[in-house]
């Protein structure tokens, strides 16, 4: 991938997009093309379709989607199903059609079992019963694992497809309805360290374990993968993650320490746990030589920071 190549990130503005797009710059390459949603909706066919004969990027990070938290994807299974499929559909068609040289599809840990073996390996992909609380986002991300393969196959299309673990950091949403844990937590204890209340309420039993990488972490592990390797080395799919986990509970004493939240932890098991674990097997990128380097402590100092940020931002 020359500094000159055209190369276009899907989704630009969410949490994935943004920080391949900073990670792109920052290594010198001159032609990131982007479009806001107004400029090109990806849920359009023909003007994605227009898009690719105009622009004819050679690099594409399909990094747009409609994503959320365990309780986003209870409420709204249908825009989870009907938008990520078309999505997918339209960019990596449209990649296909228009000659883009590689495609790199940004799937989820979600796409396999519930009750999946641990670590998961990528073997694993279609082997059990999906999680009822995503299956709706995980069948759409695996029609598009599926047809990155088929493309491969079909056509010898260079399209890789990443399943990266829960992700975190700046661009994240912060809603406490539709977002994930991590997010969710972090302004859960800072409006209560804020507020001085006396307690924070934490989802579920606390049980379950989550894996949480970086944003930036996997941004430079999908941009070395589109540099350095092809659909034919590395397979259909390869797990990103830290290799590590945690229980929610121990998640929320971290967040609450780094917060400086001085109150109480509390637990409401009448909201869905989700999958109890899922915790990636990440040897495969080892063996190409890539590892995640930011600390889960120090990831969300950061994400913190880029937070308070926001919010001294627009207050008036
Ligand atoms: P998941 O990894 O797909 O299950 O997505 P989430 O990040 O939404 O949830 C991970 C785990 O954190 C689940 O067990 C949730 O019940 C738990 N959790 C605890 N508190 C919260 C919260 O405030 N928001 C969210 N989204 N999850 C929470």
């Amino acid at each position: 991938m020359d500094r000159e190549a055209r190369i276009f990130v899907a989704g630009h503005r969410g949490l994935v997009g943004s920080a391949i797009k900073r990670a792109l710059e920052a290594q010198g390459y001159r032609q990131v093309l982007v479009k806001s949603r107004s400029e090109l909706d990806l849920l359009d066919q023909r003007a994605v379709a227009r898009f690719f004969a105009q622009e004819r990027p050679e690099y594409v990070f399909l990094a747009a989607a409609k994503v959320g938290g365990i309780y986003a994807n209870a409420t709204y299974p249908a825009d989870f199903l009907y938008q990520n499929v078309l999505i997918q559909t339209n960019v990596i068609h449209a990649a296909h059609r228009y000659g883009a040289k590689k495609l790199l599809f940004l799937g989820s840990s979600c796409i396999y079992p519930k009750l999946s073996p641990q670590p998961i390996r990528e073997a694993y992909l279609l082997t059990g019963e999906l999680e009822p609380t995503n299956e709706p986002y995980a069948l759409a991300k695996i029609a598009g694992i599926k047809m990155c393969e088929a493309y491969h196959r079909q056509y010898g299309s260079d399209f890789l497809a990443v399943m990266p673990t829960n992700l975190y950091g700046p661009y994240d949403n912060f809603d406490p309805q539709t977002s994930h844990v991590l997010p969710a937590l972090l302004r859960k204890f800072h409006e209560a360290k804020v507020a001085d209340a006396a307690e924070v309420v934490v989802w579920g039993t606390g049980t379950p374990k989550r894996e949480f990488l970086y944003v930036d972490d996997l941004a430079d592990a999908c941009v070395f993968l589109m540099k350095t390797y092809r659909h034919a080395d590395i397979g259909p799919i390869v797990n990103i993650g830290t290799g590590t986990d945690l229980a929610i509970s121990e998640l929320a004493e971290l967040i609450k320490g780094i917060v400086g939240f001085r109150g109480s932890i509390v637990f409401d098991a009448s909201k869905p746990d989700g999958t109890p674990r899922k915790w990636l097997d990440v040897s495969r990128m080892e063996q190409l030589g890539w590892r995640a380097s930011t600390t889960l402590a120090e990831g969300i100092r950061k994400t913190y920071d880029w937070y308070l940020a926001q919010q001294s931002a627009v207050r008036p």
